[in-house]
């Protein structure tokens, strides 16, 4: 395979998004294997030794209850042309939407990996791997927590920005940022953060609450400012904003030591720090997008919410 197939092959992978569902479960298996083809580790694996890594992954960077599937890709992304099982001829020979059992790939030791042409190319090429990791972490996570999808998995952040998805289909609006720091007078709209040196805002973000990859629009009410720790956190789910009250609400499985936690925690049950007008009000369909595809369920409950905010 030439590297011109290669990328054509996982750039077609963008279909694994339907709508605005995240499907997050073939770009993290393929993470996966990336990462282990780019440590020298080119066998095909054992399910038992991915499932528990696939699990985390899920449970981390997946939407709620994800992790419940997490043995569809190891057996759906032969369908791409991109993985290969081998195992009984009574599992492999099923049609491509007869799925195995959890079960079924434990004890028949069912093992997957790229197919021995794309393994060799990408072994020549480790650039080759840094590069369709770079596409797939660009398509389908926010900016602000793709060092920690790429360390979760095990392949280096610094990945060369050149080989980043700037030809993406969709433009982005180069003037969010400046629209929506704005909307929220230039501070984080959960602390209240608004350090600047000069004139120049330190650490304060344009976040989107429907992700850009799951084609959240570039208008005010999809954004919110926050600062660059609340915008990390938002985005991998520990917390999320009600539709009826703009309240903070943080999930149970965020926690730390007493000071970290409490200092994050300080802010569940408050109201979000609201931007200057109501036009700029975070619609509904967009939180309701954030609480069901990103935040991590089951949310604190509400006796927190009497706690004082630190001024
Ligand atoms: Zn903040």
């Amino acid at each position: 395979m030439t590297r011109d197939e290669i990328l054509h092959a996982f750039d077609r992978m963008r279909v694994w998004q339907r709508g605005d569902q995240r499907a997050v479960h073939k770009p993290l298996l393929v993470l996966f294997a990336l990462a282990r083809v780019g440590a020298g580790n080119t066998a095909a694996i054992d399910w038992n030794e991915a499932e528990p890594r696939l699990k985390e992954l899920l449970d981390e960077f997946g939407p709620d209850g994800s992790a419940n599937s997490r043995h569809y890709p190891f057996w759906h992304l032969q369908t791409d042309g991109l993985w290969q099982l081998e195992g009984p001829a009574n599992i492999l020979g099923r049609p491509p939407s007869a799925t195995p059992t959890l079960t079924e790939l434990r004890d028949n030791h069912v093992h997957g990996g790229f197919p021995p042409a794309l393994r060799e190319a990408l072994q020549r090429d480790p650039q080759l791997v840094a590069t369709i990791a770079q596409r797939i972490v660009d398509a389908h996570f926010p900016e602000s927590i793709r060092s920690e999808v790429l360390a979760a998995v095990g392949l280096s952040t610094d990945l060369s920005d050149s080989a980043s998805m700037q030809d993406s289909a969709r433009r982005r609006d180069p003037a969010f940022r400046e629209k929506v720091l704005l909307a929220y007078q230039y501070r984080c709209s959960v602390c209240g953060h608004d350090l600047r040196l000069g004139r120049q805002t330190i650490g304060l973000e344009a976040a989107h609450i429907k992700w850009f990859q799951a084609q959240g629009p570039d208008i005010v009410p999809n954004g919110m400012a926050l600062c660059s720790l609340h915008h990390k956190v938002f985005d991998l789910g520990a917390f999320t904003v009600l539709t009826d009250t703009y309240q903070i609400a943080f999930s149970q499985h965020l926690h730390g030591s007493d000071e970290a936690a409490g200092r994050m925690l300080a802010y569940h049950g408050a109201s979000l720090i609201l931007p200057q007008s109501r036009d700029y009000l975070p619609q509904p369909e967009f939180l309701h997008w954030h609480r069901k595809w990103v935040f991590k369920e089951p949310s604190r409950d509400n006796e927190a919410s009497q706690r004082a905010v630190p001024p």
